[in-house]
């Protein structure tokens, strides 16, 4: 029988060329780097025995270290600084992160290996989620990428793959595989890659649950090979491998209606249930009783949300906090109109009715912390417009009748508060 089209695999594992980086030809077949780097194990410790091997960190992690006095508390401590309210999730994400980067520089001298804490966040979308996760990875300077899980499809269908998770990774550290083996990755609208019904799928779910299988190995750490430039992998392209064994994800979603499958789920355990103080539940804020049951009601496959062990909420913004967003955060939207005015030699200022206004703006319009800033811009367009040109006026004051009038004259004047 002829064979129409000679082609190369590794004759180890199988591999073909297209997926290994190198494929080095032998007399009768081939090998991949991979399956070279494993002979190279097997070699060692067959040599020197189990201890060589075992004495060394986790790989490519060696050369990263928490600072000495770092503690959970001190990087709650750095959150509060640019994320307001959300007690829990900070505290939450300060011990998951801390034991993540723990457990890097961990030697294995026993059985005991301290295993990966992937995050959940659940919450409205503008709660902080993201800004949670971005502080983290500037305060650790570790390399960070936000994805969106809804760009993602099975393999043979139009949409990216999923291992282009990692490109973007890849991307904001410049291809440094060992940076990028150390990094955080956001995983946003990860609800919205829930599968549609509550049974396992009978007919495909391109983009949900295959999505959510996908996902499985690269979030429990294993090598992956990524296509450097994202998108779907095709055989010409040189893929690049990446260990994601000390990568943190975090996945985020709001989860739109999982508080119903939270109230059964209660009303169900009345008896007994000792989530509150004399069992008093706080229904209308439901979000904050979510567990793995929920996730899973709500179509999140048990094999995805095993791998998110730590899962924690954030709260929906009251006026309260949507007031200290504007002005306590180390880059509070309001410190930027000052210094931006500042730049001007103006000084500006705001009265505290006006900043009450703003924010139950905000509230209305049920625009989160992201409405702030429309908000804010909408208010502040015309003084940014004119008084660079204003030689006279060098303090400018922004009332709340001030803010109510440049309001209502702009888009948000047309809208009717939701
Ligand atoms: P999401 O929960 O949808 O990921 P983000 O984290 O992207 O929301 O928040 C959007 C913006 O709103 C942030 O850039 C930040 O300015 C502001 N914001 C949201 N929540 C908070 C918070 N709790 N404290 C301070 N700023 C916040």
């Amino acid at each position: 029988m002829r064979r129409s089209k000679q082609s190369y695999r590794c004759s180890f594992c199988g591999k073909d060329k297209s997926e290994a980086l190198i494929l080095i030809a032998g007399i009768e077949g081939h090998i991949c780097e991979v399956c070279v780097e494993q002979a190279v194990d097997i070699v060692e410790e067959e040599l020197y025995g189990n201890k060589k091997q075992h004495a060394t960190p986790t790989p490519k992690a060696k050369d990263f270290r928490l600072p000495e006095d770092l503690t959970p508390k001190a990087i709650k401590t750095h959150l509060d600084q640019y994320v307001i309210g959300q007690e829990e999730a900070k505290k939450t994400l300060s011990v998951a992160v801390y034991n993540h980067y723990k457990r890097l520089g961990q030697v294995i001298q026993d059985d005991i290996e301290i295993e990966k804490s992937n995050l959940l966040f659940v919450g409205e979308t503008g709660t902080g989620k993201t800004l949670m996760a971005k502080t983290i990875a500037k305060f650790l300077n570790v390399p960070f990428a936000i994805v969106d899980a809804t760009v993602f499809t099975e393999a043979g269908y139009v949409g990216e793959d999923v291992e282009s998770i990692l490109s973007r990774l890849l991307q904001v550290c410049d291809y440094d595989v060992e940076a990028a083996e150390r990094g955080i990755v956001y995983i946003d609208e990860i609800d919205k890659i829930a599968r549609k019904s509550d049974n396992p799928s009978i007919t495909r779910d391109v983009s949900g649950e295959g999505v959510q299988q996908g996902m499985l190995k690269m979030l429990e750490g294993t090598d992956v090979n990524v296509p450097p430039q994202g998108g779907r992998k095709h055989p010409e392209q040189k893929l690049v491998k990446v260990n994601t064994h000390n990568i943190l994800f975090i996945c985020g979603g709001a989860f739109d209606g999982i508080e119903k499958h939270i109230a059964r789920r209660m009303n169900t355990h009345v008896i007994g249930f000792k989530a509150e103080e004399n069992n008093i539940i706080d229904r209308d804020n439901l979000i904050k009783y979510v567990n793995h049951q929920d996730l899973k009601r709500f179509g999140l496959i048990p094999e995805l949300v095993g791998r998110l062990p730590v899962a924690t909420y954030l709260e929906p913004l009251d006026h309260e906090t949507l007031r200290r967003i504007l002005t306590e955060p180390r880059n509070a939207l309001l410190k930027q109109y000052t210094k931006l005015f500042a730049l001007e030699g103006i000084r500006i200022s705001f009265t505290n009715e006006a900043i009450d206004y703003i924010a139950s703006k905000a509230l209305d319009f049920k625009l989160g912390a992201r409405g702030l800033r429309s908000i804010c811009e909408a208010v502040m367009k015309d003084a940014m417009f004119e008084l660079p040109s204003d030689r006279e006026t060098r303090e400018f004051k922004v009332t709340e009748s001030y803010a109510m009038e440049r309001l209502d004259k702009s888009k948000f004047g047309l809208l009717k508060a939701a």
